[in-house]
Order: structure tokens, then sequence, then C-alpha cells
């Protein structure tokens, strides 16, 4: 999809850098370690929901699990004075984990938040500044730059660090790219054509293995959850950070 999209404030990038480092070590993880978007939710307190959820409207529910289920990937809700995510389980588990990485930005980054919600186009119809920033951070979170640098310097694909970092290979794409990685890393076997077989064996990232992406791993919330009316049909469905989740790479090209 063509984003509309707008340009993140001046020292954006690099505050988003900063706080999902902060985060990851909150989380106890190294540069090169895949995040885990469920635990995050925990650690924060934000409850995540999906539509199988008994409080869920059943129409809306049949609308976005059956001929709409692209249109909607989740939202960041009000349930009283509480947030809770709310996440469209038919999805494949890495559009999931993008899906709750980008509405967790949301929250780190303190937005406003009366509903915001991501879709499959674009985290609605409109790329706003609020959602590029909740898709750049999102992207720290799952795929920090500097793990970025080192696997493309290492010359792994796509699909190799798309199975590493449990991403999909669009939001892998989009990182390697807009974090400049891979530029980074045909400039360096330009100049140094043999750098591969001189690589060093402790930069961090041993080999891209595969992540374990852990189940959904929805947190259960007790009670109803008045998130009825708050699904909306149109709407920014396009988990942003999941470059790999929408059916065109949104803004850069996460997704
Ligand atoms: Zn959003």
């Amino acid at each position: 999809m063509t984003a509309v999209s707008q340009p993140l404030r001046r020292g954006f990038k690099a505050h988003a850098g900063r706080l999902a480092l902060a985060v990851r070590n909150e989380l106890g993880l190294a540069a090169a370690d895949p995040l885990d978007p469920y635990a995050l939710a925990e650690l924060y307190g934000i409850p995540v929901l999906d539509l199988a959820d008994p409080a869920m409207p059943r129409e809306a529910v049949r609308h976005f699990t059956g001929p709409a289920a692209d249109s909607f990937s989740g939202a960041l809700v009000a349930v009283g004075s509480v947030r809770a995510i709310v996440e469209n389980h038919v999805h494949d588990t890495r559009r999931r984990r993008a899906t709750v990485a980008h509405e967790m930005a949301h929250v780190l980054l303190e937005h406003d938040f009366g509903l915001l919600v991501t879709g499959s186009g674009l985290c609605g119809t409109t790329a706003t500044s609020v959602e590029r920033e909740a898709d750049e951070l999102a992207g720290e979170l799952l795929l920090p730059r500097d793990a970025a640098r080192t696997a493309a310097l290492r010359g792994w694909t796509d699909a190799a660090v798309a199975r590493r970092f449990g991403v999909s290979k669009r939001l892998a794409r989009w990182r390697l790219n807009a974090t400049g990685a891979r530029t980074i890393a045909c400039r360096h076997r330009a100049k140094r054509p043999r750098f591969a077989a001189a690589r060093t064996a402790d930069d961090g990232i041993a080999g891209p293995g595969d992540v374990t992406v852990p189940d959904s791993g929805a947190v259960p919330v007790s009670g109803a959850v008045p998130v009825g009316d708050a699904v909306p049909v149109s709407g920014d469905s396009n988990s942003g950070t999941d470059p790999g989740s929408r059916s065109e790479p949104r803004h850069v090209g996460p997704s």
C-alpha cells in the first residue's frame, strides 16, 4: 500500500532507539534476543484480549474473523480506567506479535488513545504521525537497529532475520532497509571484499536460528470488556509494526 506517511519529528528515531533499549533491558534481553510482546504487555499491566473473548460483540467478531479478517489487527482500548489490547486471533503468530508490539508502542509513548486501532492497510486510513511513531518504536523493540546491522553485516537473508526475531519477512526487510543496515553492509563489503570471511564471532548474534514464538499468551481478564462499540469497522487495522502483517508495506515498509 502506498503510505501517506508523515515524517517523523526530528530526533524521534533516536528517542525510539533509546526507549526500546531501556524496555528491552527491563525484560532482560540482549540486543540480539527476540522480544516477546506479550511479556512486555504483562510487564506493563496491559491485558491482551482476543476476539474470542466472550465479552466481544458477536456480530463484529464474525465480521473481523471472517470476510474482513485482514482489516482488523488490533486495538488499544479503554476498559474503564484501564487500558487493554484487543488482537485478532485469526492472524498468524508473527503478525499478532507485531500487532501487540505496535499497540504497546502506543502505551510506551503515552499516546492519547481514545481508541487506537490497527488494521490491514494502515493503522487507519491515514498514516498519522502517531501511527508512524508507534511503528518506529515497535520496529526497534522487535528488531533493534544494532541487531539489524549486525545481521546484515553477517549476510543474513530477510528470511533468516525474520526467523531469528519472530517477525514477518516484510518487517525484517523494512528494518534492514530503513535502518540502513543493508546499505552499510554493502558498503562494507565493497571496501572489504573478504569481510565475510574475516568477521568475528563475538558480535552478538550467533546465528539466525529459529525463535520459539510463544503462542499468543493472551492474558485473561475477568469481567466484561466494553469493547463492543469500540471495534471500528474501518480504522487502522494494520497493526502497524508488522510491516509483514499488512497487505502492503505501510509507511516505510514494515508489514
Ligand atoms: Zn496504531
